[in-house]
């Protein structure tokens, strides 16, 4: 029977990509994923069958994927970063759990951020995602509450869209009421590919600008500070 692969790409650069993950790729004819996604490792595919939708169109995508595989092809449907975070592993498995499947994971944004920025997630961290198209805006609030409040590290996933402009505004809004306005925050777009942006700055210097769709941004906890150009979150070291 033909296999599933589930492929996290992190970056999209060759040198982020595991070693299971370019095995897979190459054993696989069919290659499926967002149209984004497949240009960055275009070089990869030559003499492989490509099936690429827009965004919105998971569900179509998993379940062509599903189909090759039906049909007797070993197929690769890649996510960008890891494929269990805000990936198309979940969706794959909840669409069809009986046919054989291998998850390989990847670098998520937040850690491929995190390494441009330094060491923000050094200490107890989440990710919360601001898209709000499958998760009601009340529930995105609630989270960004409890983790504000609860003093972890935030690592903020689909921060703007061109219909969300003001989730990112609401969401540092709800963040200021628990965290100091000298809060250091990293703001990196296209982490570790050609043409990244990195910015830092701190809660009350934001320049929403510098964020879009391609961008993760981190916020630190409130021992989080900011050292030549690097932000830290302690551990606790006594040094
Ligand atoms: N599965 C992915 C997340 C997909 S959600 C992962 O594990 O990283 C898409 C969001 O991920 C984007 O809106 C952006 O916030 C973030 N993202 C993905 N790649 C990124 C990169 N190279 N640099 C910065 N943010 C990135």
């Amino acid at each position: 029977m033909a296999k599933l692969y589930i492929v996290g790409i992190g970056s999209g650069k060759r040198e982020d990509l595991t070693i299971r993950a370019l095995e897979c790729i190459d054993a696989s004819k069919v290659i499926v994923g967002y149209t984004h996604y497949i240009k960055l490792i275009e070089d990869l595919l030559t003499g492989k069958e490509v099936y690429q939708t827009p965004m919105k169109s998971e569900v179509e995508r998993c379940r062509a994927a599903i189909k090759y595989v039906r049909e007797g092809l070993d197929t690769a449907i890649v996510s960008s970063g890891d494929p269990g975070l805000y990936g198309m592993a979940g969706l794959i498995l909840e669409l069809d759990s009986s046919i054989d499947i291998e998850v390989v994971p990847g670098i998520s944004a937040a850690f491929l951020a995190a390494a441009s920025l330094g060491a923000p997630l050094m200490h107890d961290f989440c990710t919360i995602s601001l898209s709000d198209l499958l998760t009601p805006w009340e529930v995105i609030e609630k989270r960004l509450e409890s983790a504000a409040l609860g003093d972890f590290v935030i690592a903020l996933y689909n921060p703007k869209s061109h219909s969300r402009v003001t989730n990112m505004e609401r969401a540092i809004e709800i963040i200021s009421k628990y965290r100091s306005p000298k809060t250091p925050v990293g703001i990196v777009k296209n982490a570790r590919r050609d043409g990244e942006v990195k910015t830092i700055t701190t809660l009350e210097n934001i320049n929403y600008d510098d964020i879009d769709m391609l961008t993760t941004v981190i916020i630190g906890n409130s021992n989080t500070f900011i050292k030549d150009g690097y932000i830290i979150t302690p551990r606790g070291y006594n040094i």
